[in-house]
């Protein structure tokens, strides 16, 4: 066999999935433009990171209002590169982002302020502790393509408000809106380098990864999580995970059907079903599965599958992403068929996918053990809560979850045993545009936190600083040099805190006040 050598594309070519309209040409970046991007960030914070929180949050707010009055165009951009509706693009990738920038304009400060630490003994020994908050630096942001926009953007903005500046790679599907992040910062004002953008494939994201910068914020698959973090790791750089999701919804019999369906039915295929939150596996209570499931199949083929520029509201399915997207959907459709499951839509025509319900299926398909992102869903029945928590919690994913039911006493019990990030009760998909929680994924779906007030605490380093008031005025009884006394006065500190007998206590007290005259003159040039 002869050896192919195969150039690297030096030219990013957005096109839009749903149309195969060019949108434009952008750079592969290398290991160079990369280091210059980090180099302009990092001059950048120096004076970034001096500004006072507060006019961080000036700077945020004006931000925010450069994106409401231009949120039509912004969902545009969003939308073509996706293949998706702009009324999707809208309301989940821009209309979050106003609250979000809000948030974080409105709180850092207050989340942020410098705190007290009661340190117990060590009080009445005459010192204290307190805990303040300093920038990384420069923040790595690598971003998926399905959220574009609100992912990476809520995650700048955070890292901003926390006097962070950052370099963003985006998904290699969506340079075109990476860029337009950029110039939002530009037009808006904003000092040079304080969010710099890198576009190009994974390899521009693996130069960030070992470029210089502080911390890593990476969002998208388990897969490439993992070798981010052998990267990050040679390098000792922190990082925080938002990966994959195999998300469970659990319906018990007592629901308003004609409600929870139509939540079903959005959770499933809402961005074409490209969501990490997706419900990607529905058990319904077995006494209401035969209604549900016609219910949903009836629906679902209502859903009008296609892509306007012009009617924003026109169909509610648009495109996948990607050939290597229709691949993953085909393989769990076909895997499902040949094992013998009903599957109900899931025609395919150029990049669309007829939305899919598939039944009779069970833990053994790939369509329940592995991520689809697709217009995918399967339905099971359960007869008891044990056995739904037991099949919700079956996946080695753990990012969000939904439960079901009029009986708010049961769902919050159920929520107790489900090992999700995230558990919604009577709704789904929303949460990660409620900036005010925390987001974030436990065992293959991630690790750390975006948004609520842990996520601006995974963009700044803890400072600890602790005071000896007496430090001036006497030796501390463990200095140099070692005697006898010392010794003794180690003893009788640990009975007189620790000891549970008053007596020794006592004891204890008296030791001290005949040792302490001749310790506090011990010193090494007596
Ligand atoms: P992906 O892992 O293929 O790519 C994500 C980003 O990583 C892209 O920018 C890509 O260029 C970059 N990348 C690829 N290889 C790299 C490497 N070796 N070093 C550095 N960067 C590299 O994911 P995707 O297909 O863009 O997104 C879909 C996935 O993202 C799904 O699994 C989905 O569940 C997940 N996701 C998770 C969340 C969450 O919040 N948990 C949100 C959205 C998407």
């Amino acid at each position: 066999m002869r050896t192919e050598i195969v150039e690297r594309p030096p030219i990013l070519r957005s096109i839009n999935p749903a149309t195969g309209e060019i949108l434009g040409e952008f750079k592969n970046m290398g290991e160079e433009e990369v280091k210059e991007a980090v180099k302009k960030a990092k001059k950048a914070q120096k004076d970034w990171g001096k500004i006072p929180i507060k006019e961080r949050g000036r700077w945020i707010l004006k931000l925010k209002e450069h994106i409401r009055k231009n949120i039509e165009d912004i969902a545009d951009v969003i939308s073509k590169e996706k293949g998706v509706s702009r009324f999707e693009a809208l309301i989940s990738d821009v209309f979050p982002i106003l609250d979000l920038a809000d948030f974080y304009a409105k709180n850092t400060e207050k989340i942020l302020k410098r705190e007290k630490v009661k340190i117990g003994v060590w009080n009445i020994l005459g010192r204290e502790s307190y805990i303040e908050y300093f920038p990384y630096g420069v923040i790595g942001i690598i971003s998926p393509w399905n959220f574009p926009f609100s992912i990476p953007m809520g995650q700048i903005i955070i890292a901003l408000m926390a006097g962070n500046t950052c370099v963003l790679k985006p998904s290699e599907f969506t340079p075109k809106t990476g860029i337009l992040i950029k110039e939002l910062f530009k037009d808006t004002g904003f000092p040079e380098g304080v969010c710099e953008v890198v576009t190009g494939d994974g390899l521009t994201g693996s130069y960030l990864v070992k470029s210089g910068v502080d911390k890593i914020f990476f969002t998208g698959s388990t897969q490439t999580g993992k070798i981010i973090m052998k990267t990050a790791a040679e390098h000792l750089v922190p990082v925080v995970m938002e990966l994959g999701g195999k998300d469970p919804m659990i319906v018990f019999d007592d629901v308003d059907i004609d409600i929870t369906t139509d939540a079903a039915i959005f959770g499933a295929f809402f961005n074409t079903g490209q969501v990490c939150a997706s419900v990607e596996r529905l058990y319904v209570h077995k006494k209401i599965y035969e209604e549900f499931k016609r219910a949903v199949i009836e629906k679902t083929k209502k859903l009008r599958v296609g892509f306007s520029s012009s009617e924003p509201w026109g169909y509610e399915i648009g495109s996948v992403i990607s050939e290597k997207q229709l691949m993953k959907i085909k393989e769990h459709i076909e895997d499902a068929k040949e094992k013998g499951a009903e599957v109900i839509g899931g025609e395919i025509e150029n990049l669309f996918v007829k939305p899919a319900v598939i039944l009779n299926v069970d833990h053994s398909f790939k369509v329940v053990r592995e991520e689809t992102f697709g217009p995918v869903l399967p339905i099971m029945p359960f007869e008891t809560e044990d056995e739904a928590i037991e099949l919700a919690n079956d996946s080695e994913y753990g990012l969000t979850a939904s439960v079901w039911t009029k009986d708010i006493k049961r769902a919050k019990r159920v929520a107790e045993k489900l090992q999700y990030a995230t558990v919604m009760i009577n709704d789904n998909l929303i949460t990660h545009a409620i900036p005010q929680v925390p987001w974030g994924g436990v065992k293959n779906s991630g690790i750390g936190r975006t948004h609520g007030k842990e996520g601006l605490l995974e963009m700044v380093q803890v400072r600890h600083v602790h005071t000896n008031k007496l430090g001036q005025k006497m030796r501390a009884p463990w200095w140099y040099p070692f005697s006898k006394e010392k010794y003794e006065f180690a003893l009788s500190l640990t009975n007189l805190l620790h000891s549970p007998s008053m007596k020794e206590k006592i004891q204890a007290f008296l030791g001290i006040a005949k040792n302490f005259s001749k310790i506090s003159k011990q010193k090494l040039n007596e």
